[in-house]
């Protein structure tokens, strides 16, 4: 038998290509896709409301027969309005939908409906409006539809919720006795969790609704349990390798701190100690560093290149654009110069060096003259090479996949490792999540900071948020004005800051420099238009989220940023860290129209808070890991079922057997493992090379 992952959906009856294209866009090819392509609501159908007990506010599933049904178009609205009246012996309903014209081919006189909405009074009538339907009249020879608790699937136009169970009922039919289970049976006994087969079957198509609900803790433990061995094996692989152990004095310590023109806050002490107890040992450091926007992340980074000059090595420091990898390249030559450690030669690489200049910073790093070489992903390519590097520090990690920060550790004997992020993870998921790195966190703000205040608009309100910037303006601040960037809509974005661009030249900030920078702009423009920002010369900036991290520029004190919605609360948290830099107050006007809950629990969260952590909190709970934390991240993006956020109990369960589980059978070489091991290393490709190789 083939493994579910090879198999076509295309076997299963009922599906054709068409329907296979279908599936494709709901992003399900195989068998065990379509095993996991998990129902989006359930609708209990063992006992409908009857009409005559329904209430407006209500919202319900109620069954009937079309009585009469017809279109009209509103003489006040213009809209094209279809309605109908259903009726199920009992009572009556009203419906209707806005500008759905082919709606009429479904439905005749005395078609049976199932009904899924909000009820409300609407000219003391039961009006739902715009509901979820279902046609019932077509014969349900597997019962699927009705008298039961009933899936409701996410899907795609062309596709009904009835044939979808249908071909999912067939598929669990023929393929779940196939279905091999991961988790050990004497875990599945202790955490009294169901098979695998039982799970599924009662994800789909739940006799109750408890059943289903463990069937979801199920899958859940399993996705956390699988993702904590990976990160246990790879902390154990890193904790056998020999590493560089530094030798870091007491005068070494008190010459860094002394070099700067501020007292180290408490917070960067700490860490600093933190690091230099890991870079002492004679295994690496694989440490994560968080720290808010403006926290001083830079300072803590220098210190352990700076240890490692002074252990006769070299250090690296990659960021993710090149803007960020100049600022950390100006800022340490700024720290440095004048001080004990102003001779140690400090390299940029990023790319587009010309030939000869870049065979010779080549020659010069692998020769080990530069001491410091703090670049861009330009780092990693093959012609970099080291003389000794003992200590790699990466910037902004969520911008760079776990492959990439193996690539530049691999460019030193097993270095010390420092990920720098100022996203802000909560604490009480941090150890959890990232257990394979220590983690350090930089609680404390510098002191003689700004405040910023922010302040949240109607769009229609907008030319009040540029008038009040005007203002500022001509009083000599700075300001950032930032639109969103949608990836499949570039261009339509685009246009937006394009166009206002325009407009401010000419209307609202005319006699003002203004300048504008996109994503699509080449660098060496964009570069420009920053840099005559900093300088002052451009007095406001217009942007696309390129801004999003890292770009320091004390004088910018006000930050508006438009379709505010359309930004998850960390990005909007990092934006406005942007302003408030130096002395001075700073203010941030968010712009926006939310359509929904969420969008305006969002932007209440960012207005009443300005503290990282307790956003990136919110952040979670409101959107879940998978978007919170991006792509390439840690493997989170594998967790597709289980919440972090919401399931911290399962999460903590399935950690700690993760760990006497390893601890007990460290290579899960017990026969009674095998198929888990498999599963993680699937899985978790990158995580646990070391075990294929091992
Ligand atoms: P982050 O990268 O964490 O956002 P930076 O390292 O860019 O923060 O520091 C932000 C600004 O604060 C920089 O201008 C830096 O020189 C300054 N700074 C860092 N540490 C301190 C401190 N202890 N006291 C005052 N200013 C500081
Ligand atoms: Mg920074």
């Amino acid at each position: 038998m083939q493994p579910l992952k090879e198999i076509s959906v295309q076997f299963i009856k009922g599906v054709g290509p068409s329907k296979k294209k279908l599936f494709e866009k709901l992003g399900v090819e195989t068998i065990e896709d379509l095993l996991y392509f998990f129902p989006r609501r359930y609708e209990d159908r063992t006992q409908m409301t009857p009409l005559s007990e329904v209430k407006p506010g209500d919202t319900l599933t109620v069954t009937g027969k079309v009585m009469a049904r017809g279109a009209r178009q509103s003489w006040y609205t213009r809209k094209h309005v279809y309605e109908m009246a259903v009726d199920d012996g009992r009572g009556r309903l009203f419906v209707v939908w806005f500008n759905q014209p082919y709606l009429d081919k479904y439905f005749s006189v005395g078609t049976p409906v199932v009904l899924y909405g909000r009820v409300e009074l609407y000219k003391d009538r039961l009006q739902m409006v715009s509901p979820e339907y279902e046609i019932i009249d077509k014969e349900d020879d597997l019962n699927l539809n009705m008298g039961r608790i009933v899936p409701v699937y996410p899907l795609t136009k062309g596709f009904s919720q009835r044939t979808m169970r249908k071909v999912i009922y067939r598929c669990l039919e023929n393929y779940l006795p196939e279905l091999p289970d991961v988790l050990p049976v004497w875990v599945r006994n202790k955490y009294r969790l169901p098979n695998i087969r039982r799970s599924l079957a009662q994800i789909h198509f739940p006799e109750t609704m408890a059943f289903q609900e463990s069937a979801h803790r199920r899958v859940s433990f399993e996705e956390f349990f699988l993702f904590q061995i990976s990160v246990i094996k790879r902390r154990m692989s890193i904790a056998g390798q020999q590493g560089f152990a530094h030798r870091i004095g007491l005068d070494f310590v008190s010459q860094f701190a002394g070099m700067f023109p501020f007292p180290l806050t408490g917070a960067q002490q700490r860490v600093i100690r933190e690091i230099a107890g890991d870079m002492q040992r004679d295994y690496p450091m694989m440490r994560l560093l968080h720290g808010d926007v403006g926290s001083g992340k830079t300072v803590v980074a220098l210190f352990g290149c700076l240890a490692a000059v002074a252990n006769g090595a070299q250090a690296a420091l990659m960021a993710p654009t090149e803007i960020l990898a100049r600022q950390h390249y100006q800022s340490i030559l700024t720290f440095l110069s004048g001080g004990p450690f102003a001779d140690v030669p400090v390299e940029l690489v990023v790319s587009g060096l010309s030939k000869k200049s870049k065979e010779e910073v080549c020659r010069r790093i692998r020769a080990g003259e530069s001491k410091i070489v703090v670049g861009t992903h330009a780092l990693l390519s093959e012609d970099i090479s080291f003389k000794k590097l003992t200590y790699v520090v990466i910037d902004e990690q969520h911008k760079f996949g776990v492959q990439q920060r193996a690539l530049l550790s691999s460019k030193g004997a097993s270095p010390d490792v420092l990920v720098m992020t100022a996203t802000p993870i909560p604490r009480t998921l941090s150890l959890t999540l990232f257990g394979d790195l220590d983690v350090s966190v930089l609680d404390e703000m510098p002191k003689n900071r700004g405040r910023v205040i922010t302040e949240v608009f109607l769009s229609e309100n907008a030319p009040e948020v540029y008038r009040a910037v005007r203002e500022k303006v001509l009083q000599g601040e700075q300001a950032y004005i930032v639109y969103p960037i949608v990836e499949e809509s570039e261009n339509l974005n685009l246009k937006a800051a394009q166009t206002m661009f325009e407009r401010f030249q000419k209307h609202d900030f005319n006699g003002i420099q203004v300048g504008l920078v996109h994503g699509q702009m080449k660098r060496a423009q964009s570069d420009e238009v920053i840099s005559r920002f900093k300088n002052n010369e451009l007095r406001i900036l217009v942007a696309t989220s390129v801004l999003e991290v890292g770009i320091d520029v004390p004088n910018a004190s006000i930050m508006v940023i438009e379709h505010a919605e359309c930004f998850g609360l960390a990005q909007l948290h990092q934006l406005r860290g942007r302003v408030g830099r130096g002395r001075k107050n700073g203010c941030c006007y968010l712009i926006a129209d939310p359509s929904t809950d969420d969008g305006r629990a969002r932007l209440e969260a960012i207005r009443s808070s300005t503290d990282g952590f307790k956003i990136a909190e919110q952040d979670l709970l409101i959107r879940g890991p998978g978007q919170y934390f991006g792509r390439h991240q840690h493997g989170l993006n594998e967790l597709k079922f289980a919440n972090p956020a919401t399931q911290i109990d399962i999460l903590e369960l399935a950690r700690k057997e993760a760990q006497e589980m390893t601890h007990r059978d460290p290579d899960l070489a017990d026969p009674r493992h095998i198929p888990l091991r498999d599963a993680v290393k699937e899985r978790y490709p990158t995580y646990l090379s070391h075990i294929q190789a091992g």
